[in-house]
């Protein structure tokens, strides 16, 4: 049976994410309520503007039972926005966090030269360099000892796991290599 996984649906790249999982072999829904939780073996928090997306969360009332579901482990994977919000913390400012990601991120963090911009990665656990594609991409600054770093770019993790957390800087949605989404969807359940 393949494995019920949501994306979040509350603004971001939604369609990509569903595209990406059912190419991975999941069954893709969309997530805009608590209820749309039940039943679910995986969540994806998409890229966009985590500050909007949290704010949608907690505005519909989703916000919390969704740190519940994961804390409570369900597994989730968060691209660039999606990151930002399943960390613990953001090194400038103050957002809506869900803080089940032991990771503070710097948002934006490659800079206004480096805006977006694309770059062949290894990522451990795969055997050829993923194309990533890098959009005002955050990068971790610091991250506790149970996290994994997956990939790095120059010193910066951009790929990190932690249980059945994980999380991405750049965007495999945008690409057509399904291989970040199926090593997720193998994670759940
Ligand atoms: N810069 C955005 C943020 O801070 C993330 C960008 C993205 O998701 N592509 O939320």
């Amino acid at each position: 049976m393949r494995p019920k996984v949501g994306v979040l649906a509350l603004q971001g790249d939604v369609r990509e994410h569903l595209a990406a999982l059912e190419a991975a072999g999941a069954e893709p829904r969309t997530v805009r309520h608590a209820d749309d939780l039940a039943g679910l073996e995986g969540i994806v928090i998409p890229g966009g503007e985590s500050t909007t997306i949290g704010k949608l969360a907690v505005r519909f009332g989703l916000f919390d039972p969704l740190r519940a579901a994961i804390a409570g482990g369900l597994a989730a994977y968060g691209t660039c926005a999606g990151m930002i919000l399943l960390a613990v913390g953001v090194t400038e400012g103050d957002q809506p966090l869900l803080g089940v990601l032991d990771v503070v991120v710097r948002r934006n963090a490659f800079g206004r030269q480096n805006e977006s911009f694309e770059v062949d990665l290894d990522v451990d656990g795969l055997d050829t360099p993923f194309h990533a594609v890098f959009i005002r991409a955050p990068w971790v600054a610091k991250a506790g000892e149970d996290v994994e770093v997956l990939a790095t770019v120059g010193d910066h993790p951009v790929m990190v796991r932690q249980g059945h957390v994980l999380a991405s800087a750049f965007h495999p949605e945008l690409t057509d290599d399904p291989r970040i989404h199926r090593l997720f969807v193998e994670m759940t359940g």
